[in-house]
């Protein structure tokens, strides 16, 4: 933090004349915090470029080597064409992202209070995966009680939380062949429901506990040749975290690695 004390009028010279000032007003500016946000956006802009500017490097060297030694090469051709479509797809995906995560950052203080169904939202987000759940051949079980689990929410914003979590089970842990979804009433005081958390497991390779603290970091991987491999962006669960700080909700990752992991969203009580 940073200190200036300020005499007003009135009280200068004060000193000098031997009397006390009349007041003494004393600004504190947290400069660290200002400085840490200021920091924080830079670096996203220069790591946003930096992963924009790998698959365009490699779609100008494609472009360059079509229009000269491959020119003529049918097979050449028609194989680099789909690289192309593939980094093209990739640069989509993070500006997609990028985009997400400043609309819900622009939105960061204001909280959402429609009733959404949970049930519904987990039942939407798995036919939607269905299909990728299929390509790794995951099978994905939802265990749920039945009844309505309803929380104060944006119901679009909880399907993105919801997808990230289950897609990341699905291409991280895809060794483990079944990814568990459940939706869990929290008990309060007196046998009632006081909330609802939402647990999403994997069995695959797990997290190593250094990394826990980051994962939510903008761009943070694990291991980022097979995050890449993956189709991630690294930018995933930053924007989960967004929405769920919005919603009051917390995160929170259990993993031993090698076992697999869990993520549950716990939503605070009504
Ligand atoms: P990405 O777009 O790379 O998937 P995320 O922000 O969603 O980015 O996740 C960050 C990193 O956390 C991933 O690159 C991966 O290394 C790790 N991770 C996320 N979920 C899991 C999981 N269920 N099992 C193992 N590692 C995971």
């Amino acid at each position: 933090a940073h200190l200036s004390p300020i005499y007003l009028p009135g009280s200068s010279g004060a000193a000098e004349r031997g009397d006390v000032p009349d007041f003494v007003l004393v600004v504190i500016n947290d400069l660290t915090e200002q400085r840490r946000l200021e920091r924080m956006r830079t670096d996203f802009v220069a790591n946003a470029s930096h992963e924009l500017r790998t698959p365009l490097a490699s779609l100008t060297g494609f472009i360059e080597t079509l229009q000269g030694p491959a020119k003529e090469d049918d097979a050449a051709r028609e194989r680099f064409l789909n690289i192309m479509l593939e980094q093209a797809g990739r640069m989509r995906r993070l500006i997609d992202d990028i985009l997400s995560l400043s609309r819900v950052e622009l939105k960061a203080h204001v909280r959402p209070d429609t009733p959404v169904d949970l049930g519904e939202v987990v039942r939407h987000t798995v036919d939607s995966l269905g299909p990728l759940a299929r390509e790794l051949e995951v099978a994905i079980e939802v265990h749920f009680s039945g009844g309505l689990a309803e929380v104060k929410g944006d119901r679009d914003e909880l399907i993105e939380v919801v997808e990230n979590l289950i897609e990341n089970a699905l291409k991280y842990g895809s060794a483990g062949k079944r990814v568990d979804v459940r939706i869990e009433a929290e008990k309060g005081p007196g046998d009632g429901i006081s909330s609802w958390g939402l647990h999403v497991t994997d069995y695959g390779e797990g997290i190593p506990p250094e990394h826990l603290p980051r994962l939510t970091e903008r761009f943070y991987r694990v291991d980022v040749d097979s995050s890449r491999v993956m189709r991630g962006t690294g930018l995933g669960l930053a924007i989960v975290k967004h929405i769920l700080t919005r919603h009051r909700a917390r995160l929170e990752i259990v993993s031993s690695p090698g076992k697999g992991a869990t993520f549950s969203v716990r939503f605070p009580p009504d």
